[in-house]
């Protein structure tokens, strides 16, 4: 049989890049050839380059392909924010891969054969030109299916929403429980620049041959029900949604000395403190977090990042944090034999897998969670943007596998918080039941992706489907 060719295509951002490799492997894994078209960033990005290098390096049976870059654009550009005020990053970005459809058909024209395109969710308007060359295309998905579930039906229903504008009203759609309003990402609320973009992307999902998740079923079975009885996408069919996940990655710095750290530290006795790739806070709000952990009495392993406004998620790196002088007076030499505080980054894969590790404060976004959940830790949820705050409810009400921090939508969360939370998931039987049915969980996971899994098996259907479309 000839192999089959898929080009993946992930969009813009390390965060996308991530678990389209994981999507490769699984595509590698099922015998296809895979190339990775990549976007270079419309500014130059040290991050960009140093990522592709290391995927490549770490994937040498995927050929990583960057895109030339698209033609310059015609003065005062006017999707792309325009004016004189810097223009919303979601603009942006879409607004730059509208500017690659161009470099994206020749190079698909170049390839001597491919039988599928795989889409990351910004990435709609490369629908037109599977459309041209008569391609079968798929989303992957890298969140999960509740998210989908929500994300398909605003898409379809909204132009611009006034969502934040309801508040604690509580908001109901299919395949979720009913959430506050103030809980679906800010940049859909009426006046966000991001809103239109963000929502003309999420209109075009169902356009798909069909949409990969990186989810299991038994996982978010309430979701994956409302997706396949179409409840989800009200003035359309929905394409058919395959659940293959989960992927997740490890990070593979083996000898990082967060590492040789926990190899010292009792089994299952570490909380791990880290938000994301994005994720900071304003000095006060560390200061409580060191508080709060201190006073837990509790083994701690924490990121800590310069503080950036939220607002602003350009993705620039950030100046390695001054711990002196971000923390309390003193903290890092009282805390020192139970706690460790890394700047900025952390090889989470691996330190959520280490055998010391006993629980995750989280900001919930979705490899995060998946990250957390197969490695069987109880999550203490602290959303802090995009789709966080309805992983929150996901995770908290349907999955059960968490619990929140409260104070996450206000000013602060305190420090009191942060230690009873802190406390109560190391401490009490609470904490312990979570635990086990995270364990659980986890066993599924595992059981999903292996051969007679869910998730094997969804990926050998959307295979034989996709050889369907290929049919002469
Ligand atoms: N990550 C990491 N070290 C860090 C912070 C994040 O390795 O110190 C990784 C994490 O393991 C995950 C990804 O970055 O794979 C973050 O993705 P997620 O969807 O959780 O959040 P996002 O960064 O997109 O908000």
């Amino acid at each position: 049989m000839v192999k089959r060719s898929v080009v993946l295509y992930p969009g813009l951002g390390v965060g996308h890049l991530t678990p389209m490799v994981e999507l490769a492997k699984a595509f590698l894994h099922h015998g296809a050839a895979v190339t990775v078209a990549l976007v270079e960033p419309p500014t130059k990005s040290p991050d960009f380059s140093a990522a592709v290098a290391r995927a490549a390096a770490s994937n040498p049976s995927v050929t990583f392909h960057v895109l030339p870059p698209p033609p310059p654009a015609p003065a005062g550009p006017s999707g792309s924010g325009g004016g004189t005020s810097p223009a919303h990053h979601v603009v942006v970005m879409l607004y730059h891969l509208k500017a690659m459809v161009a470099p994206l058909r020749d190079f698909l024209r170049s390839l001597p054969a491919v039988d599928a395109l795989v889409l990351d969710m910004f990435c709609g308007d490369a629908l037109d030109v599977a459309a041209e060359l008569k391609l079968p295309v798929f989303y992957f998905y890298a969140s999960g299916a509740g998210d989908l579930a929500v994300f398909l039906n605003v898409g379809r229903t909204s132009t611009s929403t006034a969502f934040a504008e309801l508040g604690d009203s509580l908001v109901s759609f299919p395949g979720a429980p009913p959430f506050k309003a103030s809980d679906l990402p800010k940049e859909f609320s009426e006046g966000s620049p991001g809103a239109k973009p963000i929502l003309g992307a999420l209109h075009r999902l169902p356009e798909a041959d069909g949409i990969l998740v990186n989810t299991f079923e038994s996982l978010e079975a309430r979701a994956v029900r409302a997706l396949r009885e179409g409840l989800c996408v009200p003035d359309r069919s929905t394409p058919p949604v395959y659940c293959i996940g989960p992927l997740v990655s490890g990070s593979g710095e083996k000898e990082h000395e967060c590492l040789r750290w926990l190899d010292k530290q009792p089994e299952s006795s570490v909380v791990f403190l880290s938000f994301g790739s994005l994720g900071t806070f304003p000095k006060k709000q560390l200061e409580e977090i060191a508080i709060g952990l201190e006073k837990s009495g509790q083994r701690f392993l924490w990121v800590v990042r310069s503080p950036r406004d939220l607002e602003d998620m350009s993705s620039q790196p950030l100046p390695e944090p001054d711990l002196d002088a971000l923390l309390p007076e003193g903290f890092l030499g009282r805390t020192k034999d139970t706690g460790l505080v890394l700047k900025s980054w952390a090889p989470q894969g691996d330190v959520l897998r280490h055998r010391a590790t006993g629980a995750f404060v989280t900001h919930c976004g979705w490899n995060s969670t998946l990250e957390g959940i197969t490695a069987g830790l109880p999550l203490l949820c602290w959303p802090l943007y995009a789709e966080q705050r309805m992983n929150k409810v996901f995770i908290v009400e349907v999955m059960k596998l968490g619990v929140e921090m409260k104070g996450y939508d206000e000013e602060l969360v305190k420090a009191e918080e942060v230690e009873t939370k802190v406390r109560w998931v190391m401490e009490s039987q609470g904490g312990q039941a979570l635990r086990d049915r995270v364990a659980e969980v986890k066993g599924r996971a595992i059981e999903a992706i292996e051969e007679e899994g869910s998730s094997h098996a969804a990926f050998v259907e959307f295979l034989k489907d996709l050889d369907t479309m290929n049919l002469p």
